[in-house]
C-alpha cells in the first residue's frame, strides 16, 4: 500500500459505527456488556463479504465502496421501514417490506453498478469516507461516554424502611424465596370480565398447594419500570416526578432500585444467596449485586433492536421475536424448575415475559406466528391470544412449583405476581376505567409457609408485597403502605396521574408518599 492509496477501512468502520450508535442513542436502557457479540459479528461479516468482493474485483477500493453502500442500505434498512410503516400513497401502503425492499435492492444494484462502471475510485474518496466514518465513531463514543459519566453516582443509598427492621435472631428457619414476576399478567376479575376466561383452576390449585391468593390486587404503576423497582424498594417512587423529573423517560433511578432495592439488600444482610434467573430485558437480564446469573438463551433487547432497525427485520417477526422469545422462555423455565435442589437459603428471582405479548405461544404451548402488529396495532390484542399464551403460563408455573415444592428440603417462600395487567383497552392518552382496571388489576399469590393467616388482605397493592413477606416470614413488623396507585404514560412515564379513588374507592387514608 503506497501511501497515495489509504486503505479503505470505512466500511469496517460504518459497519462499527451502525452497531455503537444504536447503542449509544439507547444508551440508557442498553448495556456495555451487550456488544461484544453483535460488534464481533457485523466485523466478520464484514471482513469475510470485503475479502470475496476484493477477491472478485481485484480492486481493494472499489470493493470497499461496493460494500460500504450496502452496508449503509442494510443498517439504514428497518429505520426506513419504522419511519415509512404508517404512509400511505392514495390507498396504497408504502411501509411494506415487499415494497421496501425491492426499492432498497434496486438502490444499491444502481449504486454498485455506477462505482462497478467507474474506472477507478480516487484515494480522495477512500480517504473522505475513512474519515467520516471514523468521526462518526468518535462522536458516538463521546456521546455514550458522556451519558454513562454523569450518571455513575446513581446508586439507590437509601435502606428504606427502617435500618433494623429486623434482626437476624428473630429469623428462625431460613426457607428459600423464590420471586416470579408474571409479565402483564391480570386479574381474575380483568380475565373473566374483558377476556371471557374463568382463571379460577389456576387459582384454586396454587391454593391446595397452600398459596394465599388476593382476589383484588393492583399494581401500584402501570408500566415494568416503575413497579417492579417499587416492589424491590418496598416503597413508592413518586420522587421521580421531580428527579428525574416528569419529562424524563430515563429508567436509571428506578433501574438503580430494582437491581439493588432493599428488598436485595435486606436478604443479602441475612445471609441469602441471590440469584437472577436472566430474562432477556435490561435489568432484570443483568444485576452486578447478585451472586449468581443463570443465562437463558440468545435473545437481548440490543440484539432484537439491533434487527429491528437493519434489513434483517423482514424476518424478525420469525426468527426473533418467535423462536429466540420461545427459546429464552423455556430455558428460564428449566433454569426454575431445576433451583429446588440448590443449596440454600437463597432468594431466586425471575422476571418472566410472559403472558405479555408478543403472542408465540398456544394453550399447550405449541409454537404460534405472533399476530402481525406492524401496522400500529395494539400488541395485547387479539384477546383470545393472550388467553391462550397465558394458560400456558398457568401449565408451567404450576409444574415448575410442584417441582420446587417436591426438591426442596424445606417448604420455601413462592411469591407469583403480575407487575401489572395486560392493556388491551389501548387508552393510554385518555384512560378510561375500563382501561385502568384492565391495566392495574393483577395476580397475586403466595406460599408462605410460616403465615398465620391463610388470606391475603382484602385490598392489596404490590408496593406491599415484602413488607407481607417479610412480617410473616421474619417477624418484620413492617406497616403496610396506604394503597395508592397511579397512571402515566410511557412517553411521560414518571408524570403521575393518582387513579386510586377510581380503581378501588376512597379507602386511601394515609400519608401521601413523598413527592
Ligand atoms: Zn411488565
Amino acid at each position: 500500500m503506497n501511501a497515495k492509496r489509504p486503505l479503505p477501512l470505512h466500511p469496517l468502520l460504518y459497519g462499527l459505527f451502525a452497531v455503537l450508535s444504536l447503542y449509544s442513542f439507547n444508551v440508557a436502557q442498553a448495556q456495555a456488556a451487550d456488544l461484544p457479540l453483535p460488534l464481533a459479528m457485523v466485523l466478520g461479516g464484514a471482513v469475510v463479504l470485503w475479502l470475496a468482493l476484493w477477491l472478485a474485483l481485484r480492486d481493494a477500493a472499489k470493493s470497499a465502496l461496493i460494500l460500504t453502500l450496502g452496508l449503509v442500505v442494510f443498517f439504514s434498512y428497518g429505520h426506513v421501514y419504522d419511519a415509512l410503516k404508517y404512509l400511505k400513497l392514495g390507498g396504497f401502503r408504502i411501509g411494506r417490506h415487499r415494497f421496501l425492499l425491492l426499492v432498497s435492492v434496486g438502490l444499491f444494484a444502481m449504486l454498485a453498478w455506477a462505482a462497478l462502471k467507474a474506472r477507478a475510485v480516487s484515494p480522495s474518496l477512500t480517504k473522505l469516507l475513512n474519515t467520516t466514518t471514523a468521526v462518526l465513531i468518535g462522536l458516538t463514543l463521546l456521546n455514550a461516554a458522556s451519558y454513562k459519566l454523569s450518571h455513575r453516582q446513581i446508586q439507590p443509598v437509601e435502606v428504606n424502611a427502617g435500618t433494623a427492621f429486623f434482626d437476624s435472631s428473630s429469623i428462625g428457619l431460613r426457607r428459600d424465596v423464590y420471586f416470579i414476576i408474571l409479565d402483564g399478567y391480570g386479574s381474575r376479575t380483568t380475565l373473566r370480565d374483558v377476556y371471557d376466561f374463568d382463571n379460577s383452576a389456576f387459582l384454586d390449585r396454587l391454593r391446595e398447594f397452600g398459596f394465599m391468593v388476593a382476589d383484588n390486587a393492583f399494581s401500584n404503576y402501570n408500566q415494568t419500570n416503575i413497579s417492579l423497582p417499587s416492589i424491590m424498594r418496598m416503597d413508592y417512587m413518586n420522587f421521580l416526578e421531580v428527579k428525574p423529573g416528569e419529562n424524563s423517560t430515563d429508567p436509571s433511578i428506578p433501574w438503580s432500585y430494582l437491581r439493588r432495592g432493599a428488598v436485595w439488600q435486606r436478604l443479602r444482610e441475612y445471609g441469602f444467596r441471590l440469584i437472577l434467573i436472566r430474562s432477556g430485558w435490561g435489568p432484570t437480564d443483568r444485576n452486578d449485586f447478585v451472586d449468581e446469573a443463570v443465562k437463558c438463551g440468545r435473545y437481548n433487547e440490543f440484539v432484537k433492536m439491533l434487527t429491528h432497525t437493519t434489513m434483517l427485520s423482514v424476518i424478525e417477526r420469525k426468527l426473533l421475536v418467535a423462536d429466540w422469545h420461545r427459546d429464552n422462555v423455556r430455558l428460564m423455565v428449566q433454569a426454575l424448575e431445576g433451583m429446588g435442589t440448590r443449596p440454600g437459603p437463597k432468594f431466586v428471582f425471575m422476571h418472566f415475559p410472559l403472558p405479555h405479548a408478543p403472542f408465540v405461544f398456544g394453550a399447550k404451548g405449541e409454537p404460534v406466528e405472533p399476530p402481525d402488529i406492524s401496522f400500529g396495532q395494539n400488541i395485547w390484542l387479539p384477546r383470545e391470544r393472550y388467553v391462550q399464551q397465558l394458560q400456558y403460563v398457568n401449565a408451567l408455573m404450576l409444574e415448575a412449583v410442584e417441582k420446587i415444592l417436591k426438591e426442596s428440603e424445606e417448604t420455601p417462600v413462592i411469591v407469583m405476581l403480575g407487575d401489572h395487567g395486560p392493556a388491551s383497552f389501548d387508552q393510554w392518552h385518555a384512560p378510561s376505567d375500563d382501561f385502568l382496571r384492565e391495566r392495574h388489576g393483577v395476580l397475586w399469590a403466595a406460599l408462605l409457609p410460616d403465615a398465620e393467616t391463610k388470606a391475603a388482605p382484602d385490598k392489596l397493592t404490590l408496593v406491599n408485597t415484602f413488607r407481607i413477606v417479610f412480617n410473616e416470614e421474619f417477624h418484620a413488623g413492617l406497616s403496610l403502605l396506604p394503597n395508592r396507585l397511579y397512571h402515566s404514560t410511557f412517553e411521560q412515564p414518571y408524570r403521575f396521574l393518582e387513579v386510586t379513588d377510581r380503581l378501588i374507592g376512597a379507602e386511601a387514608d394515609g400519608e401521601k408518599p413523598d413527592s
